[in-house]
């Protein structure tokens, strides 16, 4: 074991392939379906709104799949990432375990959504696509995707969830600033936004809607315009391991291995990218990390969903899947993670998590701003409210090793940084921050909209 702090890779040790977790999977998954027909998807359905690079991305088996030179070339602007181990968090904790992080939030966008961003404007340039449309909650995967379509010369239009909009213009100035068109959605702009608001002018929006606007746009576009998702597909996950293939490599210069690896989860892509080389190791090489995934008790997908068929938006255009989901019409509380008030979960986590492979926990609001500000003082880095998940779930690994008198290796992933959540860690400094438990009532409710699939067995 080093003594070292910081664990870094040079630009060499950059890794040249994302691993494919589909090549390896222990359990079955189920067909994406046609959200008219209820059949499985067709290609030709897909690339109305992918390139089909990304398509094949997604339905492919193979196990290793080559990232590409130019997409290479960007990543050396911020990968390797670095992996540092905690140790003024240890000290504070007095605990006898061993905690390391990765650290996402050194991107140019300030979190791991670049490492798909990047890849998806490189695909869609290839395919000789001009704009891209998207929906951003917190901002986070908008500032990546501009950040992106300015390297590769794309136009963007981003629908951002009308209360990140009104609560986070920074990060709306930060796409702007890369040359994003930018609106607060729901919008008059397309039918669907227009049904919104005329039930609810003041409707504060969600990522189910903005969704369905940038899917409405690029999908009415007669292909001038493709749509582009930052979590969720099998090819986003695919992105994000290379943030677990780089730390493979720096648990080794650690001379460690973790016994549990932690990450927060929206539509589960940071989570997956740092657990899926692990568990790998686990499927193929006998080991026997534990992958721990969290979530906000105030969208418990995982701990208190239910694993079904379920549309991926709220106007029920997108594509549906086979995963763990709250209902696609569940408006989440308006929680400071916005990153993770998603519905549904990445199908293969979901699988995985179904088959055991993976656990879960939900942790609660003013908990997880707890241990986001013990992680700040220790750590010197103000974690995205997202991140802040992983760290309340790891501080709490972290004191029951203690409490069992155990040298726990822990392995976390940081996400993202939280510098522009000041308006979030303000209220929890004021004091001003809710718990919001598990939302029965808007759960039940929202399960009575799920589709009725029959496939064949
Ligand atoms: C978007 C985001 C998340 C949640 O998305 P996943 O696809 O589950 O990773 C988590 N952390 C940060 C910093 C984010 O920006």
């Amino acid at each position: 074991m080093s003594e070292q702090t910081r664990f870094l890779l040079s630009e060499n040790d950059l890794p040249k392939y994302w691993y494919n977790i589909n090549a390896d999977m222990p359990v079955a998954t189920e067909p994406v379906l046609n959200p008219q027909t209820l059949e499985p998807v067709t290609p030709d359905f897909l690339s109305v709104l992918f390139p089909m690079e990304l398509i094949q991305q997604e339905i492919s088996k193979e196990r290793y799949i080559e990232i590409p030179q130019e997409v290479r070339e960007i990543y050396k602007l911020y990968r390797p990432t670095p992996l540092i181990r905690a140790k003024r968090l240890e000290k504070a904790l007095d605990t006898p375990a061993h905690i390391y992080y990765k650290y996402e939030g050194v991107s140019q966008a300030g979190s791991h959504k670049p490492n798909t961003a990047i890849p998806q404007a490189f695909y869609n340039k290839a395919a000789g696509v001009h704009a891209l449309t998207t929906e951003t909650g917190a901002g986070q995967w908008g500032s990546a995707l501009a950040l992106a379509c300015n390297f590769f010369d794309l136009d963007l239009e981003v629908y951002m969830v009308r209360v990140s909009y009104d609560n986070k213009p920074y990060r709306r100035v930060m796409m702007q600033n890369f040359g994003a068109k930018v609106f607060a959605s729901p919008t008059n702009l397309t039918n669907f936004g227009r049904s919104i608001l005329e039930k609810d002018p003041n409707s504060p929006g969600s990522l189910g809607i903005a969704i369905s606007e940038a899917v409405e746009v690029a999908a009415t576009s007669g292909g001038k315009k493709k749509y582009s998702l930052g979590s969720v597909l099998n090819y986003v996950l695919l992105h994000q391991t290379v943030i677990g293939e780089e730390s493979l490599m720096q648990m080794d210069l650690a001379g460690e291995y973790p016994d549990v690896v932690i990450g927060c989860v929206g539509g589960g892509s940071n989570f997956a990218g740092l657990a899926y080389p692990f568990l790998r190791m686990n499927l193929k090489e006998g080991k026997k990390t534990r992958l721990l995934a969290v979530e906000p008790t105030a969208t418990p997908s995982l701990t208190k969903g239910i694993y079904t068929f379920d549309y991926g938006d709220s106007a029920r255009m997108a594509p549906i899947m086979k995963m763990y989901t709250l209902g696609h019409t569940f408006m989440p509380a308006p929680i400071h993670a916005g990153g993770l008030r998603y519905h549904g979960m990445s199908p293969s986590l979901s699988a995985l998590y179904k088959g055991g492979y993976i656990e879960a926990v939900a942790v609660k609001q003013l908990a997880t701003f707890d241990a986001a500000l013990q992680f700040s003082r220790a750590e010197g880095i103000i974690p995205a409210p997202e991140s802040a998940h992983a760290i309340r779930a790891t501080i709490d690994e972290a004191l029951d090793a203690k409490q069992k008198g155990e040298k726990r290796v822990i392995l976390f992933n940081l996400s993202g940084h939280g510098n522009f959540d000041m308006t979030a860690y303000q209220a929890y400094l004021e004091g001003k921050l809710d718990d919001f438990i598990y939302p029965e009532e808007e759960i039940q409710r929202a399960m009575k909209d799920l589709p009725k699939v029959d496939l064949p067995a």
